[in-house]
């Protein structure tokens, strides 16, 4: 059995050196616990800032342990009367092949009622991140027009997606010619921006947005916030969901030089963490799971093979051209 470590905490962008895969006995089942083997791990941005060893809402990694994360696997063996042979379980036990539980923090899934893989993506964190942040922290309207970055990421694609289906205009930002085209053909965005290809973001929000921007889903934060904030409407709402653009940075970057527009434009600007709005989460499942099986909602997965290759995975969410939730299949 293998797992990932955190072998050294990164200095600006990770490296395959930051991590090792080192292999340990199988744990075996007391009473009271079950065997779990892992069949799906999910590799996130927020893990880069686990990585160093700050505070946060969530602790550092420690070196030498196991990279925590999202996971569904399949109960081996069980000495627990609520957990049988052949259940599948989501759990934050992260980047290893088995593990025992006793069943504090871990979920069941019907993998009858949908793939596993799609409890950690679009029926899992970064689905409910995107219907958190879109609809109670952004607070949107029918006939409003959003702006979406990172937009064909995990989070970003559901994002544009919920937008369309309450009838929005949809702006999307994405970094490469092949996720552009698929905002356009899949997701149904209205206009899509290669920000690569882009000198001035601002004016290109402005020539799109002719009647501003009334919500900014920020994934990204730096240009990708300054912009907006020039493009923002009166009272419009700006929902902080992460800053992927300055995650590596050895220096601060400076922040956007036009705050002083949130104050005219009465703008409301709000961070969130997805986990404190659990409340949200029977809501979440029933409109997802019917915007599913209507064929509203699509979703797209970059799956690697074997856990040696969670690392590259990794570093692939901040140089690769990865689309929709990067995930590893063991
Ligand atoms: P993604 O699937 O969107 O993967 C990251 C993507 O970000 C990349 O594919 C890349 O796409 C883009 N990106 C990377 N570096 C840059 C850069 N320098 N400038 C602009 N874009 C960049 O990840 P997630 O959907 O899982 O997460 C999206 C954001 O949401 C992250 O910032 C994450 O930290 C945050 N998050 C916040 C949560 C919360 O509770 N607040 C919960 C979950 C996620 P491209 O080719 O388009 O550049």
């Amino acid at each position: 059995s293998y797992e990932i470590h955190l072998k050294s905490r990164p200095d600006g962008m990770p490296t395959q050196a930051n991590f090792e895969c080192v292999a340990v006995p199988i744990p075996e089942a007391g009473e009271g616990e079950f065997l779990v083997k892992n069949e799906w791990m999910s590799v996130d941005p927020y893990m880069r800032g686990r990585m160093k060893d700050a505070d946060s809402y969530v602790p550092p990694f420690a070196l030498g342990e196991v990279m925590e994360g999202g996971c569904v696997g399949r109960i081996l063996h069980s000495n627990h009367s609520d957990f049988s042979e052949g259940d599948y379980v989501l759990s934050n036990q992260g980047w290893r092949d088995h593990w025992v539980g006793n069943g504090q923090g871990v979920l069941k899934v019907d993998i009858d009622q949908a793939p596993a893989s799609s409890y950690l993506s679009v029926l899992g964190m970064t689905g409910m991140t995107a219907y958190v942040g879109l609809l109670e922290i952004g607070a949107l309207k029918a006939g409003e027009t959003v702006f979406v970055s990172a937009a064909s990421g995990a989070v970003g694609s559901i994002v544009c997606q919920i937008a369309k289906i309450k009838g929005c205009r949809v702006i999307a930002s994405s970094g490469s010619k092949s996720k552009i085209e698929w905002l356009k053909q899949k997701a149904g965005v209205d206009e899509a921006i290669n920000y690569r290809e882009v000198d001035d973001l601002s004016a290109k929000l402005r020539e799109l947005c002719p009647d501003g921007i009334d919500v900014y889903f920020d994934n990204v934060g730096g240009d990708h916030l300054e912009a907006a904030i020039d493009q923002m409407n009166e009272f419009g709402r700006i929902a902080c969901c992460g800053a992927i653009s300055g995650y590596n940075d050895t220096n601060p970057s400076p922040g956007p030089s036009n705050l002083f527009k949130i104050i005219g434009k009465r703008l409301r600007v709000q961070g969130f963490i997805v986990r404190d709005h659990q409340a949200l989460q029977p809501q979440f499942a029933k409109d997802m799971s019917e915007w599913i099986q209507s064929g509203k909602i699509t979703w797209e997965e970059t799956v690697s093979e074997g856990i040696e290759n969670a690392p590259q995975a990794f570093i692939s969410l901040f140089e690769g051209d990865k689309m929709g939730k990067a995930l590893v299949k063991l």
